[in-house]
């Protein structure tokens, strides 16, 4: 990756298999915090669980509200991730529900 900051990513549907660019939803399903998505193309509605295991140096994907970026695990608290991008070209805190482990 010669980029560390670009568009976002997408995702296929685990259905259709359409790519399209997936605004995850965090929320509470059976007392487990997930991220719901929803394909656009067959409205099927898949989630994805918290990542509740995050450590230091972990790559991870970062889906914020207007770009995805690609970097490592920087620091760790209950609710939000520092990540680093390759060579520190930035370094920002997301919520965890946004970082996703590669
Ligand atoms: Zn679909």
């Amino acid at each position: 990756m010669s980029r560390s900051v670009g568009p976002h990513t997408a995702d296929r549907c685990p259905r259709c298999s359409v790519e399209a660019v997936q605004r995850g939803v965090p929320m509470t399903v059976e007392g487990c915090d997930v991220i719901c998505y929803r394909c656009g193309h067959c409205a099927k509605a898949w989630t994805r669980p918290v990542e509740d295991d995050l450590e230091v140096y972990d790559i991870v994907r970062v889906d914020l509200h207007d770009t995805t970026l690609c970097g490592t695990v920087w620091h760790v608290e209950d609710d939000r991730i520092q990540v680093r991008g390759s060579g520190g070209e930035w370094l920002l805190w997301a919520e965890r529900w946004r970082v996703i482990l590669y």
